[in-house]
């Protein structure tokens, strides 16, 4: 359905989402149809903010992805979409960001449903997931080759061609975005893609597929194969016939993927993962009620199912308790509401798996002596909600501290001095984000460079575009979604060698 008249209010998206469900495909997508798996299973995929059912989506298994790996490869070999002009392939894409733009309400509130995120924050990430597309496409048929400097009795070519066949394995959290960051560089290079959404949130990259055969992906080169990780997602990773896993979920499983990897071919795995990213407030930073609202969406924005969540709040002591009541005065106005009124800025948490996860990190946090200041209890039902919680006096020894929540728990640390910011900042297993708050330059340079991070954002939190890219260090990965450098990573470098009468 294309969108004539925007939603605008509750009432016009419950009105669209009445209209959406009983329409919604559950089939996989594989070798250009629309088919349920070869078990006959489904999984049942519910709205955490009601708690009720909304589709059972095929399950796809071993034996699916058997399927779809060979209709990538024949379609890899067949060329139609490897060997075709990248001005040819650009267009496209261009077509299919045309579609998704077409049908943004709609795929917007797929993962509001699907993931219980507020309307309106969806329908941002499909502003990211469109401008994914869009700039991957413009860029590929500018990528050149090099030749190499020879004498005159040689000719060295340095050409860049697809990989293959890329399976691209996605959580929940972002579920069309993060689907986007993937598929869009692999696709323009030449790749074929099969996705394996989470099952979680299946719904929007079915839709996905029903779009891009639209804009004329040929035969094989985009497939979704709905699933378990342990089933299908495995079978993906441990196949002889896939030549590179590119992943964003858990570093407990990108740790698994690796192992899956040197188990079958070595194929290349790209790795995008958690975090428990340190946000630095310095008391020379202007504007702390500002300063303060944005430390407060840094973390709670997503219900802080964000993987740069800014979860480790590290104020200067000089400023902290003045600075942290102004924190817990924002937090206490961003309480979570019905995800299809436009107006909330949380919405509900994924499942209930993760809401008792959440609830039992907040119960850990009042065991081990930190002092509760926002939230701290969950919301009455039906659906998964937690409010923004927030943990002053949180030492790098307590749990909460340290582990990945995934959750809106806010965990805020003192420090006295730069020195002292920074080696509590780089003491974690991950190093996704940073950032970092401050009017002093020297400061700023200096604290930026020494940050083990993938990404520091200075006097902003999230900050970025499709121009730079995003990834992370340590146990956060080794990928990079976004920019060119993404897509180099789903090229080969092939080298020519010619010999000349010189
Ligand atoms: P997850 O690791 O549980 O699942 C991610 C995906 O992997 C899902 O599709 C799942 O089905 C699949 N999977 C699970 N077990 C598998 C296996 N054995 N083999 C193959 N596939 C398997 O993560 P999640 O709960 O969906 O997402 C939350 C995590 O994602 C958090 O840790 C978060 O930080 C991370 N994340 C990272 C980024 C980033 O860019 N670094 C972005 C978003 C989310």
């Amino acid at each position: 359905m294309t969108t004539s008249k925007r939603p605008q209010n509750r009432a016009d998206w419950q009105a669209l989402a009445e209209t959406l469900i009983p329409s919604l495909e559950t089939r996989a997508f594989i070798d250009d149809a629309f088919v349920d798996a070869a078990s006959g299973e489904t999984l049942e995929t519910l709205n955490p903010a009601s708690g009720e059912t909304l589709a059972h989506v095929a399950s796809c298994d071993a034996a699916d992805a058997e399927l779809a790996v060979a209709a990538a490869r024949a379609a890899h070999a067949r060329g139609d979409w490897a060997r075709l002009a990248p001005a040819k392939r650009k267009r496209v894409l261009l077509r299919l960001a045309e579609l998704m733009e077409a049908h943004k309400d709609e795929l917007a509130l797929l993962d509001t449903l699907d993931m219980g995120k507020p309307v309106s924050s969806s329908l941002g990430d499909m502003a990211g997931a469109i401008g994914s597309i869009r700039h991957q496409a413009e860029s590929i048929d500018k990528v050149y080759g090099e030749v190499a400097p020879t004498g005159d009795d040689s000719l060295g070519l340095v050409l860049r061609e697809p990989l293959g066949v890329v399976a691209s394995i996605v959580p929940w959290n972002f579920p069309l975005m993060m689907t986007a960051w993937k598929i869009a560089p692999a696709l323009a290079a030449g790749n074929c893609v099969i996705l394996k959404p989470s099952e979680k949130s299946p719904l929007s990259a079915l839709r996905l597929a029903g779009l891009a055969k639209e804009a004329g992906l040929p035969r094989g080169v985009f497939q979704v194969l709905p699933g378990y990780g342990h089933t299908a997602g495995k079978a993906l990773a441990l196949s002889m016939e896939v030549d590179c896993l590119s992943f964003t979920g858990s570093t407990q499983v990108g740790k698994q993927l690796m192992q899956y990897a040197g188990q079958s071919n070595l194929k290349r795995v790209y790795l995008e993962c958690g975090g428990k990213s340190p946000n630095i407030v310095f008391a020379d930073c202007k504007n702390l009620d500002k300063v303060a609202k944005r430390a407060a969406a840094a973390i709670f924005h997503n219900q802080g199912e964000v993987c740069i969540a800014g979860s480790r709040l590290l104020v200067e002591n000089s400023i902290r308790e003045a600075f942290v009541d102004k924190v817990v005065e924002a937090a206490k106005a961003m309480q979570p509401g019905n995800p299809l009124d436009p107006e909330s800025f949380m919405g509900a948490m994924v499942d209930e798996t993760q809401y008792r996860r959440v609830l039992d990190y907040i119960a850990k946090g009042r065991e081990e002596g930190a002092q509760l200041r926002a939230g701290g209890a969950s919301l009455e039902g039906p659906g998964y909600f937690i409010p923004p919680t927030v943990f002053d006096g949180v030492t790098p020894a307590m749990t909460i501290g340290r582990e990945e929540i995934f959750g809106p728990v806010l965990s805020v640390f003192g420090f006295d001095s730069e020195e002292e910011a920074v080696a509590m900042a780089n003491d974690s297993d991950y190093g996704l984000a940073a950032g970092l708050w401050s009017q002093d330059i020297d400061r700023i340079m200096r604290v930026s460079r020494r940050l083990h991070s993938g990404q520091v954002f200075v006097n902003n939190w999230a900050g970025g575009d499709q121009t730079v890219p995003f990834g992370g260090v340590k146990q956060s990965g080794n990928g990079r979604d976004k920019s060119h450098h993404s897509l180099a990573e789903y090229t080969e470098l092939k080298t020519v060698w010619m010999s000349l009468q010189g």
